[in-house]
């Protein structure tokens, strides 16, 4: 099996204006703009993909939306489409994180359809799944993970499949500073991708699993060298660039350890 080329993803969540994301673009690149052991990847707000698509053009940064609609076109008042990203250069988006099925009552269903369309359009979905704390402290984390993966996965062919990132955050570790052990992180990814080898056999092996939830440059290292974490998406430590390069950096530590 070909090894899986490790992601790390930041996500800006509803930070940054266009000057803002301009200026970090800069300097990440300064930092980072000719690193290979990992894919960099910045999802960032609608508003500012555009001007990060001409400073990003030709880099190895790769770019990524934080939502998109289930709809290819048409009246849907404040949505964006995949085309409208696919033309702005994105190449992830980052679809079921816990702050939209949370906060803006987001369904697997609604997911699901979107991680299809998603596909379909020729973005890769990084798909958000993950259990909140009293689910994790009744010993129920392992099930409402599966059960995530399994319907916001529904109906993809084996090669849909393939190309599906998915995430594993546990709600509690988001923006809480609290981390998941990287064994328990670790745990939980090898779960996944059991999961996945239950709908699709081999291809499991080739779907890359990032772990996110409070991943800073001092505790990155550790979780990339386990066997099962392909990377990490990365919220508040991301918002800085030279933060962000440190992170990355560590992460290829990890990836060699
Ligand atoms: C996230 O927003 O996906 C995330 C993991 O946030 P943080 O790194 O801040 O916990």
């Amino acid at each position: 099996m070909a090894k899986r080329h490790p992601i790390i993803a930041g996500n800006w969540k509803m930070y940054k204006t266009v000057s803002e994301a301009r200026d970090y673009a800069v300097k990440l690149l300064e930092k980072v703009g000719d690193i290979t052991e990992v894919d960099v990847v910045i999802c960032a707000p609608f508003t500012a993909l555009s001007t990060l698509k001409d400073e990003l053009e030709e880099s190895i940064v790769h770019l990524g939306a934080q939502n998109m609609s289930w709809a290819l076109e048409g009246a849907y008042t404040g949505e964006i489409s995949p085309k409208m990203l696919t033309d702005l250069a994105c190449t992830y988006v980052v679809l079921g994180h816990s702050e939209r099925r949370e906060l803006m009552r987001e369904t697997d269903e609604d997911i699901a359809k979107k991680v299809k369309l998603a596909l379909s359009s020729g973005l890769i979905p990084i798909l958000c799944v993950g259990e909140n704390l009293t689910q994790r402290e009744g010993g129920r984390a392992l099930g409402i993970v599966r059960g995530q993966v399994e319907r916001d996965l529904a109906d993809l062919s084996a090669e849909e499949l393939a190309r599906v990132v998915i995430a594993y955050e546990p709600i509690w570790a988001i923006g809480t500073g609290k981390t998941a052990s990287s064994q328990d992180a670790q745990d939980m990814c090898a779960g996944i991708r059991s999961t996945l080898a239950g709908i699709a056999g081999s291809v499991a092996d080739e779907v890359k699993i990032l772990y996110g939830g409070s991943v800073k440059p001092d505790n990155i290292a550790e979780l990339m060298s386990k066997p099962d974490i392909d990377g990490a998406l990365v919220g508040g430590a991301s918002l800085d660039p030279d933060g962000f390069s440190k992170l990355i950096m560590n992460a290829i530590e990890g990836v060699r350890k």
